[in-house]
């Protein structure tokens, strides 16, 4: 059975990962873990001080927003987090960042094409950009939802970075490779032509992608 104080901790640790490898700022982003089968997951809260984030700080939540635990309130993305749980039932953890290169690049709204192997592997393919959804609506739940398509990152219009996995340390991995991907993205883009990895030469990965880190149900392919 899934151990809610382990859940917290996992929780906790991450949102401390991502803040130590200045992908978030203070009060920014949000971490969450689904609690094993049930309707339900737990959610760093809002304006969230990372450095000093406790477990028993983290929010016990339903998908009908609901806290079931009492202290801090949500983070204000909780309902985007529900979109997310209740669409893709593999996905065990979510996570969001506001990390520096992917948010510039969702500005200009441009998507990162496949430009390293890896990428393929760890999250599926290119990573794409959302319609703009407002902040903190279902909107942008929906939003997240389609540009993620079977994948596990997008990018928000404007917003910053979307990411799910089948568990949280593997959110915490891919979080870092959107931020150094679209750091080598746009440095590229100073250079030169960037060329993208031809789909003959990135398709034997997609298996990979598939048997490791993939969370989408199989019926869906
Ligand atoms: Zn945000």
């Amino acid at each position: 059975m899934v151990d809610e104080e382990e859940i917290r901790k996992s929780v906790t640790k991450a949102a401390k990962a991502i803040f130590n490898k200045g992908l978030v700022e203070a009060g920014e982003g949000n971490v969450s873990v689904r609690f094993g089968r049930k309707e339900e997951f737990f959610i760093t809260p809002s304006f969230n001080q990372y450095d000093s984030l406790q477990k028993d700080e983290i929010v016990h939540m339903n998908f009908e927003g609901e806290a079931l635990s009492s202290g801090k309130l949500p983070s204000t993305e909780a309902k985007m987090h529900t979109a997310i749980y209740k669409a893709r039932k593999k996905v065990g953890a979510v996570i969001h960042t506001h990390s520096t290169y992917a948010t510039l690049l969702s500005i200009v709204r441009k998507g990162i094409p496949i430009i390293m192997e890896e990428q393929v592997i760890f999250l599926g393919g290119s990573i794409d950009v959302s319609q703009f959804g407002k902040a903190h609506t279902d909107e942008i739940g929906n939003a997240a939802l389609e540009a993620l398509d079977l994948k596990n990152a997008a990018l928000l219009a404007n917003h910053g970075v979307i990411i799910c996995g089948k568990n949280v340390d593997h959110c915490v991995k891919f979080a870092e490779l959107v931020e150094k991907l679209a750091k080598m993205y746009w440095g590229a883009l100073q250079v030169g032509n960037p060329y993208n990895i031809p789909e003959e030469n990135y398709k034997r990965f997609e298996k990979h992608f598939d048997a490791l880190f993939a969370c989408y149900a199989r019926k869906k392919k």
